[in-house]
């Protein structure tokens, strides 16, 4: 996946500038975190990386789905 840098985020598909966004929702703790790459221009939503983010007593777990 290209970058660019900073925030030089261009759209994939129609290179217009695009938004990175990070989703974060849970409860119990039970945390999800969502970053996206959202074009304004054209309605491209693209999933970068899924996290789930487990909280215990004595450790914190993070499972990476994507
Ligand atoms: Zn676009």
């Amino acid at each position: 996946m290209k970058w660019g840098n900073g925030n030089g985020l261009r759209c994939p598909r129609c290179g217009a500038k695009a938004t990175y966004i990070v989703e974060a929702s849970g409860h119990n703790g039970r945390r999800e975190v969502t970053h996206i790459i959202r074009c304004t221009y054209c309605g491209y939503r693209e999933i970068v990386q899924h996290l789930i983010v487990k909280r215990e007593p004595k450790a914190v777990t993070i499972y990476r789905l994507r």
